[in-house]
């Protein structure tokens, strides 16, 4: 088990930080998000220390998984959720704030602004076919992205 002593949720994790957890089992913790996205925004982690996406452990990440698919299931039994969206944010450039890997389990709610204010940061168009292949090349080792 990894831990830093330094980290925000190692110390969610022995109690040192407050949190209100929903669920925990050997490998993985949930607990809620102070700054909710939606109503009953969650955060499930591993145990043991893990920066991001890249370096946690494969049995983990499954343990991590897990855990978010039995909260998002409680979102729609017991919170009444009508979907739910699983988040990870892997590096500061993709909105990582909190370097000890976490899964957001945000709840969505149709048509309730006051519990779900959450909209698409994206606008869905086609994208240029060339360009979606390079991009697959590039994924296969194929050839350099640009
Ligand atoms: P990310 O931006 O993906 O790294 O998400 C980090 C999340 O951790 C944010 O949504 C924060 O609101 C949340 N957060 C930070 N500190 C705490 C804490 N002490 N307890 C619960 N959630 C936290
Ligand atoms: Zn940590």
């Amino acid at each position: 088990m990894v831990t830093d002593p330094s980290c925000i949720f190692c110390k969610v994790i022995a109690g040192e930080l407050p949190s209100s957890r929903i669920y925990e089992d050997d490998r993985t913790i949930a607990f809620m998000d102070i700054n909710p996205g939606s109503h009953g925004h969650a955060l499930v982690i591993p145990r043991s220390h893990a920066t991001d996406l890249h370096s946690i452990d494969a049995d983990d990440l499954a343990a991590v998984t897990a855990t978010a698919q039995k909260v998002a299931g409680l979102a729609v039994e017991h919170l009444g959720a009508d979907g739910v969206n699983l988040l990870n944010c892997a590096g500061a450039d993709a909105w990582q704030t909190v370097f000890h890997f976490h899964m957001h389990v945000i709840p969505r709610y149709a048509g309730q602004p006051e519990k779900d204010p959450l909209v698409l940061p994206w606008q869905p168009a086609p994208g240029d076919p060339d360009r979606i292949a390079q991009a697959a090349a590039a994924y296969r080792g194929e050839g350099a992205d640009a």
